[in-house]
């Protein structure tokens, strides 16, 4: 279902997806002390490539939400940025994750499905899919008589960061943990560290779904410098595994829609791209005039032979992905130093043993 008044203009629509866009990343003014630096200009601003009709998702309504049937009486709500996703059961709703994003519009989101089909509103479990604030910070709204259930390495770190905003888990799994509530049955399962040491795989069985969330953006590219995962190569590998599960329907936890395994896809053929890239610009990029031109500036060398060899994988990848997945123009470079990073760091390609 659709919220109640989701036909809001465009205007307001993606000035809040741009209001959630910008609370994602670090306040700027507190950073600087309170003060900006620079008056921003529009007009000096870089311009980039359209973004593709297919990576928008539905219109937010006026409250800045939208709330769809993912399938049966599992949920999902966006703020065209962040998603989280709930399972109406008949003892009361599982929310799984809470982004402070969308907040208070979560209860509302709920509140507006559970009256429509006449079932409790009342949140009784919250599931985490891994301990990052962006994803949970709206989690002690729920208040303290909730149960909350996560990985045992997403009660370790959230015990170590201490923000009340994310209470700790009272339910942990090592590996694997089945939910049973209301008649419903969700599937909780950890298969190595990706981007972060407790990202989990969220699998309702009985709603043909997977919930595996800051992996796989569908029709994005991914945030800066690969999303920051942890574990690049446990990232690299992570869309194998989702794919290994049966689902129709994929919830990533960001941007404004649903994924398709088609999605999934089209994404680990992007991924695989930069990887070929990489090794290729290994190869072809000659240090040597960057080393003659900063003489003892090792870092300036470095710099700019690295710049080299990033540009000569990523380009062809930009190309390749403009019009099919969004903003390849933007992160598609900072991605591509990231691998780069690991290929040679974690994988040794490259590493050549003085003679
Ligand atoms: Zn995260």
């Amino acid at each position: 279902m659709s919220s109640t008044s989701s036909a809001s203009a465009p205007n307001r629509r993606s000035f809040l997806a741009r209001s959630a866009a910008v609370a994602a990343v670090p306040a700027v003014a507190a950073l600087a002390g309170g003060a900006l630096a620079e008056p921003a200009s529009a007009a000096s601003l870089p311009d980039y490539a359209p973004i593709p009709k297919s990576a928008l998702g539905p219109a937010v309504n006026a409250q800045g939400y939208f709330v769809g049937r993912v399938d049966k009486n599992l949920y999902w709500v966006t703020d065209s940025t962040y998603q989280a996703a709930f399972l109406t059961t008949r003892d009361g709703v599982v929310l799984f994750d809470a982004p402070p994003t969308i907040g208070h519009n979560l209860q509302r989101a709920i509140d507006e499905v559970a009256a429509a089909n006449g079932v409790s509103s009342k949140v009784t479990h919250i599931v985490y899919s891994h301990h990052h604030a962006d994803h949970l910070g709206a989690s002690s709204l729920f208040g303290p008589n909730v149960t909350r259930i996560g990985h045992a390495d997403t009660r370790r770190l959230l015990a170590e960061e201490n923000d009340p905003a994310r209470p700790v888990p009272d339910i942990t799994f090592d590996t694997r943990y089945t939910l049973r509530t209301g008649g419903e049955r969700i599937d909780l399962a950890w298969h190595g560290t990706n981007h972060t040491p407790d990202n989990s795989y969220i699998h309702f069985p009985g709603h043909d779904t997977l919930m595996l969330v800051d992996i796989v953006l569908p029709r994005w590219v991914p945030y800066d410098s690969f999303n920051l995962n942890e574990d690049v190569q446990g990232s690299i590998a992570a869309p194998a595994t989702a794919m290994a599960y049966p689902w129709t329907h994929f919830i990533g936890g960001h941007m404004g829609r649903l994924g398709t395994r088609d999605d999934m896809t089209v994404y680990q053929r992007y991924v695989d791209d930069i990887i070929a890239g990489v090794k290729k610009a290994l190869v072809a990029v000659d240090p040597a005039p960057f080393f003659a031109k900063y003489g003892d500036n090792s870092w300036a060398a470095v710099q700019q032979y690295q710049k080299a060899q990033v540009d000569y994988a990523a380009a062809p990848v930009i190309k390749k992905y403009l019009g099919v997945l969004a903003a390849a123009d933007v992160y598609t470079a900072s991605t591509t130093f990231v691998i780069l990073e690991s290929i040679r760091l974690d994988l040794g390609t490259d590493s050549q043993v003085h003679p």
